[in-house]
């Protein structure tokens, strides 16, 4: 049985009037992510780590931003594509962990949900799924509120 590992991390800037999306949760903050999608920076990092396992690209060039297709599109309809894609290549998840690193809000409340979202897009069950968070101890553009960024490595395996 064939395995395969993947990294994604996206980053995404912060400003105020915009919403924070992250994990396909919309999280109450004064700040929000600044892009052409929702920019859910989780669900494009695990997206990328999964096209990056299939070797199927990247969340670039399957679904690029200068596409009138992609603007504004649910991050979440992004990432179940991804799903299928991968999915039509053969390969299922075995477990997908993730990081995101911002400074406020506090995270913690919304993981396990965002957890239950992801899993239920990919058709795992949630205990394959893990989400992280950490500050960066107020250093660097997370630690100012000028970003957010998050990681994700998934393990894929043929079925
Ligand atoms: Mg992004």
């Amino acid at each position: 049985m064939g395995q395969r590992i993947g990294f994604g991390v996206d980053v995404h800037r912060l400003a105020p009037g915009e919403t924070l999306w992250l994990g396909g949760i919309l999280i109450p903050s004064d700040l929000g992510t600044v892009a052409h999608s929702d920019g859910d920076v989780l669900l494009h990092a695990l997206c990328d780590a999964l096209l990056g396992a299939a070797k199927l690209g990247d969340i670039g060039s399957n679904f690029p931003d200068t596409s009138g297709e992609f603007k504004d599109i649910d991050s979440k309809e992004l990432l179940g594509r991804c799903g299928r894609l991968i999915a039509g290549q053969g390969w299922s998840v075995v477990n997908a962990d993730m990081t995101l690193c911002l400074q406020q809000p506090r995270i913690r409340p919304y993981i396990a949900r965002m957890e239950e979202v992801m899993a239920g897009i990919l058709g795992i069950s949630a205990d394959r799924v893990s989400v992280k968070a950490t500050t960066t101890e107020k250093l660097g553009y997370e630690g100012r509120r000028e970003g957010v960024t998050a990681y994700a490595v998934v393990l894929l395996e043929n079925r």
